[in-house]
C-alpha cells in the first residue's frame, strides 16, 4: 500500500459505512478520545514517581484517584466507543452495501460483469462486505490506539524532558518508513492469494452448480480435478504469505525494540550527567513500555489490515464499473414491437464485428425465428435487446422507444427468457416458480403451473410444491425442469418472449408437452425463438437467417423455400 492508498483508505471506509458513517465517526471520535485518556494514565506515572521520591502522601493519593478516574472513564469511553459494532450499525452497513452492489450489478453492463466469473462476482459480495464490515471497527481502533495512545505519552513526556520526549517523537514515526519498506515483502503473494481465493469459489460455484449436468455427462472427475488443484494452489499461496510476513514482522518488532533501548541509553546517560533524575527516568520506562504496546498490537494485527485493506479494493472495483447510461427522458413502452436500427455490435477487446448494420422489424404477437450457423451472432441479437452493452453503432427500440430511454428494472419486466438448460435454485418447487414475480399468490403459481403442464407432476413430488429441488434435483427430467422454468416465465407475464429453443434436447415426449407449455405462453406476445432445427418453426410468422453477424434472408417459410437460398438449403439437409 503506497501513501496514496493510505490516504484514500478513510474516505473508502466512510463511503462504505453508507448511513451508518456517522456512527462509525462517532466511534471513531470516542476511540480517540479513549486513546487518550490512556496515553495520559501512563503519563501520569511520572508525577506519581515524584510524588513518592519526595514521600508526599497527600500528592500519591491524588496521582492515584486521578490515574483511577481516568482509567474508569477510558474503559466507559471503550465500551461506547463499540457502539458501531454492539448497536447493530455494521450489520446495518453490510446490509446497505449488499443491497447496493445488488442495485449495481442490475445496471452495470452484463458484458462488464460476465468478463469476471460468476463466483468471483458472489465472492465480492458474500465474502468481502463481512471481511470489511466486521472488522473495520476492530482495525480502526487499533489504528487510532496505535497513533494515539503513544504521541500522547510522547508529549507528557517532552514536558518533563524535552530531550526524552523529542526522541519518542521521533521514534514513533520511524516506524512508518521501516514499515512501508519491508511492505512489499509481506505482501509479495497477497494478490495472487486473494486471486487464487477468488478462483477457487468460482471452481466451488460452478462444480456445485454444475454437478448434476456432470454427473450426467460422467465427468465429475475431471471437474473434481481441478476444483482439488484450486484447493491447492491456495493452500500453497497461504504457506507462501504466512512465510513472507514472519521476517518482516520480526523486522519491525526488532526496530521497535532498539529504539526503546536507544532512548533508555539516553535517559541514563542523562542521569549519569545529572540532568534528569533517576525518578524521572523510572517513570518514563513505565510510560515508554506501554507506549510500545499499541503499536507492537497494531503491528502484529497487521495481516488482518491487509486483508481488510484487499477487500475495500475489490469492493472498490465493482463499485467503479460504470452503469450503463440512463438516457433521459426515462419512458415505459406501451406497445411490444421491436426495432432493429443499423445495428453494428463488436465485443470488447475483439476485432470482428458480432453484429453488422442490422435492421430488423419484429412485430408484437406474432413468432420470429432466428436461424443460422453456431457464431453468426443469434445470441449477441438477443443480448442487444436486454442491453447486455450498447451497440457502437445505431441502436434497439421496444414499441419506438429506445431501450437506453428504459429504465433497467422495466427492461427486466418486459422479458422473459426460457434457455435450454434450465437453472433450479435449491429452494423449494414454489419459489422458483415464483422467481417469476416475487409478489405472485400461490393461487397464481399454481395457475401458471397447471398452464405450463406442470401442476400433475409437481402433485406426485413427495410434498408437492413444497418439494426442494435439491432434495430430488436429478429426479426430474429436462422436459420437468423445463416446465417449470416456462411456469416462471408465464407468471412473469413478460409481453416480449425470447425461447432459446428449449425443445432440443428433449426427447419426443417430454418435447410435446413443452411445446404446449409454451403454447400457453407465448399467446399474445412478442415472441423471438433462436431456432437450431428447422422443423420446429414452420408455423413462424417471420424467419430471420444470420449468417457472420449479418442478416442475409428473412421472410416466412415458404416464402423463403421460394428464395431458394441459403435457408431453402438449410432446410433441405436437415430433412
Ligand atoms: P450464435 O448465438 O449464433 O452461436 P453468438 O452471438 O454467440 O452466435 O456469437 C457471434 C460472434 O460473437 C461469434 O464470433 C462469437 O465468437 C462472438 N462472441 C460471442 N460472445 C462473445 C463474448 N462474450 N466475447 C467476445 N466474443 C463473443
Amino acid at each position: 500500500m503506497n501513501s496514496k492508498a493510505f490516504a484514500n483508505l478513510p474516505h473508502m471506509i466512510f463511503s462504505t459505512a453508507g448511513e451508518q458513517a456517522p456512527a462509525l465517526k462517532r466511534s471513531m471520535l470516542l476511540g480517540c478520545i479513549t486513546a487518550t485518556l490512556r496515553g495520559l494514565v501512563f503519563a501520569c506515572f511520572i508525577p506519581l514517581f515524584y510524588a513518592v521520591a519526595a514521600q508526599d502522601g497527600r500528592s500519591i493519593v491524588t496521582w492515584l484517584i486521578v490515574m483511577t478516574i481516568l482509567m474508569l472513564v477510558a474503559s466507559i469511553g471503550d465500551w461506547y466507543s463499540r457502539d458501531y459494532d454492539y448497536n447493530g450499525h455494521a450489520a446495518r452497513a453490510g446490509n446497505d452495501l449488499r443491497h447496493q452492489l445488488g442495485q449495481h450489478l442490475r445496471r452495470i453492463p452484463l458484458q462488464d460483469l460476465y468478463r469476471s466469473r460468476s463466483g468471483n462476482t458472489a465472492a465480492t459480495i458474500a465474502g468481502n462486505v463481512d471481511d470489511v464490515i466486521n472488522y473495520t471497527m476492530t482495525v480502526s481502533l487499533m489504528l487510532v490506539a496505535a497513533i494515539v495512545t503513544p504521541t500522547v505519552v510522547a508529549l507528557v513526556a517532552l514536558f518533563f524532558d524535552w530531550r526524552l520526549g523529542l526522541a519518542l517523537l521521533i521514534l514513533f514515526p520511524a516506524v512508518i518508513p521501516i514499515y512501508l519498506w519491508v511492505r512489499p515483502m509481506m505482501t509479495r503473494h497477497k494478490a495472487e492469494q486473494a486471486a487464487a481465493s477468488s478462483h477457487l469459489n468460482a471452481e466451488i460455484v460452478e462444480y456445485t452448480q454444475g454437478l448434476p449436468v456432470l454427473k450426467a455427462a460422467t465427468c465429475v472427475g475431471d471437474k473434481s480435478a481441478r476444483f482439488i488443484s484450486a484447493a491447492k494452489a491456495v493452500e500453497d499461496l497461504q504457506i507462501k504469505s504466512l512465510r513472507d510476513e514472519s521476517v518482516p514482522n520480526l523486522l519491525l518488532a526488532s526496530a521497535i525494540e532498539i529504539g526503546m533501548l536507544l532512548v533508555v541509553a539516553l535517559g541514563l546517560w542523562q542521569v549519569s550527567h545529572g540532568d534528569i533524575s533517576l525518578m524521572l527516568l523510572t517513570a518514563l520506562m513505565v510510560a515508554i513500555i506501554r507506549f510500545a504496546e499499541p503499536l507492537s498490537v497494531f503491528l502484529s494485527m497487521m495481516s488482518i489490515f491487509e486483508m481488510v485493506h484487499a477487500g475495500y479494493n475489490r469492493l472498490q472495483d465493482l463499485r467503479d464499473i460504470e452503469p450503463l447510461p440512463q438516457a433521459q427522458p426515462v419512458q415505459t413502452p406501451s406497445q411490444y414491437h421491436i426495432d432493429f436500427h443499423d445495428l453494428s455490435f463488436t465485443y470488447a477487446g475483439q476485432s470482428d464485428t458480432a453484429l453488422e448494420s442490422i435492421n430488423l422489424h419484429i412485430p408484437a404477437n406474432a413468432l420470429t425465428a432466428l436461424v443460422g450457423p453456431s457464431g453468426c451472432g443469434k445470441t449477441t441479437l438477443i443480448r442487444m435487446l436486454m442491453r447486455y452493452a450498447d451497440p457502437q453503432q445505431g441502436n434497439v427500440a421496444i414499441g419506438g422507444i429506445d431501450i437506453r430511454h428504459i429504465e433497467p428494472e422495466t427492461l427486466n419486466r418486459l422479458i422473459a427468457v426460457v434457455f435450454q438448460d434450465v437453472y433450479l435454485f435449491d429452494d423449494t418447487i414454489l419459489a422458483n416458480i415464483r422467481m417469476g414475480r416475487a409478489d405472485a399468490s400461490e393461487a397464481d403459481i399454481i395457475a401458471a403451473a397447471r398452464a405450463a403442464q406442470c401442476h400433475d407432476f409437481i402433485e406426485r413430488l413427495p410434498d408437492g410444491y413444497q418439494t426442494r429441488v435439491g432434495d430430488i434435483g436429478n429426479n426430474l427430467s429436462g422436459g420437468e425442469k423445463q416446465r417449470i422454468s416456462i411456469a416462471r416465465a408465464l407468471l412473469k407475464d413478460a409481453p416480449i418472449i425470447i425461447l432459446d429453443e428449449p425443445t432440443a434436447a428433449l426427447d419426443t415426449h417430454s418435447e410435446l408437452a413443452v411445446q404446449h407449455a409454451i403454447d400457453a405462453l407465448v399467446q399474445n406476445k412478442t415472441v423471438i425463438v433462436i431456432a437450431h432445427r428447422l422443423s420446429t418453426i414452420v408455423a413462424a410468422q417471420q424467419i430471420i437467417v444470420l449468417d457472420n453477424g449479418q442478416l442475409i434472408e428473412q421472410g416466412s417459410h415458404s416464402e423463403l423455400l421460394t428464395q431458394n437460398g441459403r435457408y431453402a438449403r438449410l432446410w433441405q439437409t436437415q430433412q
